[in-house]
């Protein structure tokens, strides 16, 4: 019988409710269960696609092109639990389907309603999950506790462990206990009314973590446990980790997490095996070097924005023994601003995706530097055709080169849309997404660093490189060394004379775990080491 286990969050967002719920999927899989993760977001979005990235961060890809939250990257980077279109629902996608059901008749004669029908088919999301072999679901609830359009899927989980029996599922509640300075205190008063709030609903925790800035001590959860009616030894605190997010495991197991989970669901697990999680632990405590990265993009100032860029770059970092400083580049800032000034000293220069002309001078700009300047060059998606536009405009000397994205009247469209595009108006859902094969030629600098030819990679784009162009550049030194399979479309181009120069049209950030880099980011940094160890030292 497949175990569930739902976290909830409550007082305020943006608690780390997805790292913990990935947290506890990595703690299970550690004591050699098997875990299906899902999030389930409570807004009218189909997905995320659509949405800003100042709204919601960044939209993370998964191999069979769905488009979801971010909290399914760190899924991926903690478990390896596979991810596909049923690990990620919103209200938009649940209303969406039952809609269509009505349309076709499904409930002809009756009134749909959010409960049962709504609700149903939120229960049906959730235990497609739980199928033989799996031993638990942990689905995580976006929002919190108390917001209206969380309502239904509060309904829905209060109401499966009476389908599936109450042994077999754990709510996990995750809350703020905030210090005040003022009164010198830890306060659990926001966490006694948000429990307050999910009891209303007719759910009670089984086990609280509280998130605090500093430990708060047994006296406090003692009294949380007493006021929310969940056991004391249930009660959890997890302390903001110094170095990194990668430590919150580790605090939970302190506090006997995994033990707790395993023993109120009653699962046969393994003793937890941590050894080789230790060793990265201490890497990542104890780097040897430094580099400084510049990343430019447009949302630079939104903390999730480039979120799986950021991390990729710790994970090789972490194989290097090596600090990333990520330097933080606005790319307007760049067509304001002398760009020697805002780029010097850094010992690499890396453009991530990105949508819409806003940026695109600045950007091309600091292809530019790093391409003059011999500083290593990883470019992603828009970050890669920046890179041809810049090659065409400044080695090419074709002048108004562009990407018809952003001047559909251009004479030299060297980034142009792909023909499979042609003819789509509608914006969810319809870029060129998800995993696809790329063979990569023999000797590239790419090839060297996947050490195979035949590569799978995550894409999310609408534009390509212009086929068109392809003998001009080689000739010109740009050379498109990875291709999809029959050849047609470019998806890797490097600079061979350059120290580290590869620019890719799909997201290499989407495949990179903390004790298995990505390949590309790891020959990248090694490339930022290389020049940081050859470079004068610089008077501080
Ligand atoms: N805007 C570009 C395209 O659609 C790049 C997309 C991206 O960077 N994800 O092709």
């Amino acid at each position: 019988m497949t175990r569930h286990i739902f976290v909830t969050g409550g007082v305020v967002s943006s608690l780390g409710k997805g790292l913990t719920s990935a947290s506890i999927g990595m703690l299970l899989e550690r004591r050699g269960l098997t875990v299906r993760m899902q999030k389930l977001d409570p807004y009218i979005n189909v997905d995320p696609g659509t949405m800003s990235p100042y709204q919601h961060g960044e939209v993370y890809v998964l191999d069979d092109g769905a488009e979801t939250d971010l909290d399914l990257g760190h899924y991926e980077r903690f478990t390896s639990s596979p991810l596909n279109r049923d690990s990620n629902y919103t209200t938009g996608q649940i209303y969406q389907t039952v809609i269509e059901k009505e349309r076709r008749g499904e409930y002809l004669g009756g009134t749909v309603q959010v409960v049962p029908h709504i609700t149903d088919e939120i229960k049906r999301c959730i235990r497609k999950l739980a199928v033989p072999g799996v031993d638990v679901v942990i689905t995580e609830l976006g929002g919190t506790v108390g917001d209206i359009e969380g309502l239904p899927f509060l309904e829905a989980i209060r109401q499966i462990p009476l389908d599936v029996g109450k042994e077999n599922c754990l709510f996990v509640h995750l809350t703020l206990v905030p210090y005040l300075k003022a009164a010198r205190e830890a306060k659990t008063k926001p966490t006694q009314h948000s429990v307050q709030q999910l009891r209303e609903i007719g759910i009670q925790p089984d086990i609280l973590i509280c998130r605090t800035e500093r430990p708060i001590g047994r006296e406090h959860t003692d009294k949380i446990a007493l006021f929310c009616n969940v056991e004391k030894r249930a009660v959890i605190e997890e302390v903001d980790k110094e170095f990194s997010i990668y430590e919150v495991p580790l605090g939970l197991v302190e506090h006997g997490l995994d033990e707790l989970i395993v023993e109120k669901l009653s699962l046969s697990a393994a003793p937890l095996e941590l050894d080789d999680y230790h060793d990265l632990i201490h890497r990542i405590r104890n780097p040897r070097h430094e580099v400084t990265i510049a990343v430019v993009g447009k949302y630079i100032d939104h903390r999730d924005a480039y979120k799986s860029i950021y991390e990729s770059l710790d994970h090789a970092g972490f194989q290097h023994s090596t600090r990333i400083i990520v330097k933080r580049v606005e790319a307007e800032e760049l067509e304001r601003q002398d760009t020697d000034a805002l780029l010097n000293g850094v010992d690499g220069v890396l453009v991530p995706g990105g949508f819409g002309m806003r940026g695109v001078d600045g950007k091309i700009q600091a292809v530019r530097w790093a391409r003059e300047n011999r500083v290593p060059y990883f470019g992603i998606c828009l970050g890669m055709q920046c890179a041809v536009v810049e090659f065409a405009r400044n080695v090419m000397h074709l002048d108004d080169a562009n990407s018809s994205e952003f001047a559909a009247d251009t004479q030299h469209p060297v980034i142009c849309l792909l023909e499979e595009q042609q003819g789509i108006d509608e914006k969810g859902g319809t870029m060129r997404l998800g995993a696809q094969r790329c063979l990569l030629a023999e000797g590239s600098r790419s090839a060297m660093a996947y050490g195979t030819l035949d590569i799978s990679e995550r894409h999310r784009h609408r534009y390509e490189f212009n086929p068109d162009y392809r003998e001009q550049f080689i000739h010109a030194g740009m050379v498109p060394v990875g291709t999809s399979p029959d050849g047609t479309l470019v998806e890797v181009v490097e600079i061979p004379d350059h120290p580290w120069f590869v620019a890719v049209q799909y997201h290499p950030e989407f495949r990179s775990q903390p004790n298995h880099p990505h390949p590309l980011f790891a020959g990248f940094i090694e490339a930022a080491l290389k020049l940081r160890s050859e470079r004068p030292r610089q008077l501080v």
